[in-house]
């Protein structure tokens, strides 16, 4: 009887990642509860703030992409805050963003670039 229940588990469990890979799934899903636009389809709305300009992917927000590192959006969050929510590391250190960071309230980040780019020749 054990093995018949565990075989039973398996089967459903197939079953429900199944349907949460299929296309219709994360079509359903990956929309934008404010707007309507299908994020699964690279749709998103200017000017909505559950999409915050991208559809899933964009880049690093933290460095404005100068990492080079994509970010994924947190459906869930982006749903639930009515807000767009991203989900990522960007790549550089603690220090390159503070420096980063600073830069961009003083608005001139033209010393940062210059710098990151020091460090990452310095690198062997
Ligand atoms: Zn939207
Ligand atoms: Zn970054």
């Amino acid at each position: 009887m054990k093995e018949y229940k565990e075989e039973g588990e398996a089967h459903t469990k197939e079953q429900v990642s199944q349907l949460l890979s299929s296309s219709e799934y994360k079509a359903w899903h990956q929309t934008c509860t404010t707007c309507g636009a299908c994020w699964f389809q690279q749709h998103w709305s200017p000017g909505c703030e559950e999409c915050g300009g991208f559809a899933m992917l964009r880049p690093c927000p933290i460095c404005e992409g100068r990492c080079g590192a994509i970010w994924k959006r947190s459906v869930a969050m982006s749903k639930s805050n009515k807000s767009a929510f991203w989900d990522g590391e960007c790549g550089l250190s603690p220090e390159q963003q503070q420096l980063l960071l600073l830069r961009m309230e003083e608005g001139d980040v033209s010393d940062v670039v210059d710098m990151m780019e020091d460090v990452s020749t310095a690198r062997p």
